[in-house]
This record gives structure tokens, sequence and C-alpha cells, in this order.
């Protein structure tokens, strides 16, 4: 089972950790183009360019379990999740 998707999404380098994910799918709500559930109900990453960074911002700082995380690929700082 693979448990980190890592992707370049525009500017931004989305990872998503599967183990962290409760399928709460506020994720796929805000930003359906970015992220779906798989067979088993678990996050992945379908379209490294579905929607506009802000929304991909959005739908990371909406999971509750903290499963997305978004670095800034022109600074490589992470943008989400605020590490200070
Ligand atoms: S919001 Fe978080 S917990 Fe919910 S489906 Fe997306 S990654 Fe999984």
């Amino acid at each position: 089972m693979k448990t980190d998707t890592t992707q370049q999404v525009g500017k931004y380098l989305i990872k998503v950790t599967r183990e962290k994910c409760i399928s709460a799918a506020s994720c796929v709500a805000i930003a359906p183009h970015t992220f779906a559930l798989d067979e088993e109900q678990i996050v992945k990453i379908i379209n490294q360019s579905g929607d506009a960074p802000d929304l991909q911002l959005l739908a990371a700082q909406s999971c509750p379990t903290m499963a997305i995380t978004i670095i800034d690929t022109e600074t490589d700082e992470q943008v989400w999740p605020q590490e200070n």
C-alpha cells in the first residue's frame, strides 16, 4: 500500500498522507478536480493542475487530520500545515 503521493501542482507541491485520511471528503468538495476518494474511500490526487492553487490550499486547510501537505515550489517552504 502506497502511503504517500507527491505530485507537482502548479506552483505547489501537494503531498497526501493516505494513512491520515479519514474520508471526510472536504478536500474533494473544495477542489474536486484535484482530489478524489479511491475505491477504499481514501484520498488520492487525480490531477496535478485540476484546480487553482488557492482552492488547493483551502482544500488542504479543510482537512481535519492534516493529511494534505502543500509546499511552495518557488520558495521550497511548507505552506500548509504551518510549522510555526
Ligand atoms: S479532507 Fe482530509 S480526511 Fe477528508 S478526504 Fe481529504 S485528505 Fe481525507
